[in-house]
């Protein structure tokens, strides 16, 4: 990213106030993936010690540093503070620290900050919980289809992936169909249980986020990385002796069904912590669309240039 001259010298300042916002967003962040499955408001009541139930005061609620001087430890009852709040606050805070470092100040800043700070929420929550907040999925996709518009009016200047309605349109249907039909199939014609429709949603919101070809890319990186560590938890279980069970697939590690496949019915509970086989899999198209906001064209450009293609014939998005 290019910062104009006269701001230049403020660049550093620019990089401390997007962590430190980040921070503080990732604070939120914490709220939302805890208290929407339990169906909880995110505004009140105040954050509290869900063991003694005192009310977390300003001091004890600074993002990253409060965890650390209170030892994650609550200061009135001493309940172990999980380490999920710090991990939160400091992956979302370096995401927004990314975010302006990679796109500078343009339109597209604030909006993809937000962007990943919602799919931190969405990795949290799926993680925890099994489930993908709808409060973040059925606002998205008309919003990411909205900012295409945006993008449209603005050009290139918005910094904006996506600056052509159609293609989040289009980013947006491809995204949702391509795992609704996957659940249909594995439903209806594999008889297993099938992905759910939260991946459905968040694959289409993604769409409207990224386009057509940034909905093929999350895909493929998700499936790529879901496939190697659900290997690799295969490897680790078996190499500690854990019994695993019979049908894990090992092979062909670039297929997306294989995250399907892991899903093979019915393991017992030591199976799902141990195997890995209801691992959640909106953490990796989280993981995917993260990847690729920030370098997806230029992933697609090295594609084409090793396999020898001008990458001029190539729509690439901006
Ligand atoms: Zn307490």
């Amino acid at each position: 990213m290019t910062l104009p001259e006269t701001l230049q010298p403020l660049h550093g300042l620019f990089m401390i106030s997007a962590f430190i916002l980040g921070t503080a967003l990732g604070s939120f962040c914490n709220v939302c993936a805890c208290r929407w499955p339990a169906g909880e408001s995110v505004v009140a009541p105040r954050s509290r010690c869900p063991k003694c139930l005192n009310s977390i005061a300003w001091y004890d609620n600074i993002p990253l540093i409060s965890w650390l001087v209170l030892g994650a430890k609550c200061r009135h009852c001493k309940t172990p503070i999980s380490a999920q709040y710090p991990l939160v606050e400091g992956l979302t805070g370096l995401l927004f620290l990314a975010v302006y470092w990679r796109f500078g100040l343009v339109i597209a800043t604030p909006v993809y900050m937000l962007f990943c700070a919602a799919l931190v929420i969405v990795t949290a929550q799926d993680l925890a919980d099994w489930t993908i907040p709808n409060e973040i999925t059925f606002p998205g996709i008309p919003l990411g289809i909205a900012l295409a518009l945006v993008g449209m009016a603005w050009g290139a200047g918005s910094g904006l992936r996506v600056t052509d309605v159609f293609d989040a349109i289009a980013g947006a249907a491809l995204g949702g169909g391509i795992l609704f039909a996957l659940d249909r199939v594995t439903v209806f014609v594999l008889k297993k249980p099938g992905m759910g429709f939260g991946d459905v949603k968040l694959l289409a919101m993604i769409g409207a986020f990224l386009g057509w070809q940034g909905t093929l890319g999350t895909l493929v990186i998700a499936s790529m990385v879901g496939s190697i560590v659900g290997i690799a938890l295969i490897l680790y279980f078996r190499y500690l002796g854990v019994p695993e069970a019979t049908d894990a697939p090992t092979d062909n590690p670039e297929q997306t069904e294989d995250a399907e496949n892991q899903q093979d019915a019915p393991p017992s509970d030591e199976e799902i912590t141990l195997e890995g086989h209801y691992l959640p899999f909106g953490p990796y198209l989280a993981l995917g669309a993260i990847i690729y906001l920030f370098i997806g064209p230029e992933i697609i450009e090295s594609y084409f240039s090793i396999i020898d293609m001008p990458s001029e014939h190539i729509i690439l998005v901006e």
